[in-house]
């Protein structure tokens, strides 16, 4: 199997300041790749330049065998699913997972397969004609996974989509984002500093500090071999 994403020599300085240094990651198509790391050390920064969110100051980004470093988001072949819902209030659940597919042209028939698909999945349903403010702090973010959904790409981001909610529920979000994952087969590149999340749901792990990757590796190797004392520290830390 090839690679899905290709990260190349990835620098990417804020002013003066170097939020990622000279950073290399390939994410085989299909796997699970986790960055964990501490509050501050460039996880979203990296998620977000991989979505195209933000202009890099060095290197190059490929997905699935296409070099994208100056592609617009939406022609990356991504979806993304932010930590905060980011859903619009003043439209349902329906409105909310069809808006982007309307804005790009994709006819209705296909819009309403899709929604279909997506809540079936994600077992929203009963949700489809309620607005944000009528659903449970859960509810939304499953939209907001079936707003990545319904994009029929192959690449997931998502940007520590459970810290908003609480034990019980991210716990049983945890469990769905796994199946998700085992039922689609897609990418994932899944962004936490939660020790818990990593473990159970990567296929590797990369850890971070301070903009650089100190091990990518699958879970029990980063647990049993730590590279560093900063990695077995933080593995060994409660979240
Ligand atoms: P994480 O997601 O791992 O908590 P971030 O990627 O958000 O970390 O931030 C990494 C570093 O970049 C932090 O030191 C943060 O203050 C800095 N940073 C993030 N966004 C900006 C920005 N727009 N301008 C300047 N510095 C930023
Ligand atoms: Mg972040």
């Amino acid at each position: 199997m090839g690679n899905s994403i290709e990260v190349k020599d990835l620098t990417l300085n804020f002013g003066s300041v170097s939020v990622l240094k000279n950073m290399n990651l390939d994410v085989a198509e299909g796997e699970f790749v986790v960055l964990l790391g501490p509050s501050g050390c460039g996880k979203s920064t990296l998620l977000n330049c991989l979505a195209g969110l933000l202009d890099i100051t060095d290197g190059q980004i490929w997905i699935k065998g296409k070099n994208v470093t100056w592609a617009e988001p939406s022609d990356r072949g991504i979806g993304m699913v932010f930590q905060s819902y980011a859903l619009y209030p003043q439209m349902t659940v329906r409105g909310n997972l069809s808006f982007g597919l309307k804005n790009a042209r994709v006819p209705q028939g296909e819009i309403d397969k899709r929604i279909a698909r997506a809540a079936e999945i994600l077992q929203i349903q009963p949700l489809l004609d309620r607005k944000p403010a009528a659903l449970s702090g859960g509810q939304r973010q499953r939209v907001a996974i079936g707003r990545a959904l319904v994009r029929d790409v192959d690449v997931f981001l998502f940007d520590e989509p459970l810290s908003n909610l609480d034990a019980k529920l991210r716990s049983e979000l945890r469990v769905e984002i796994k199946r998700l994952h085992n039922q689609l087969g897609n990418t994932m590149v899944y962004v936490t500093h939660d020790q818990i999340e990593a473990l159970t749901l990567a296929d590797r792990i990369a850890v971070m500090k301070g903009g650089v990757i100190q091990q990518l590796a699958a879970p029990l190797e980063i647990y049993n071999r730590p590279a560093n004392l900063f990695v077995a520290g933080f593995l060994g830390s409660p979240s």
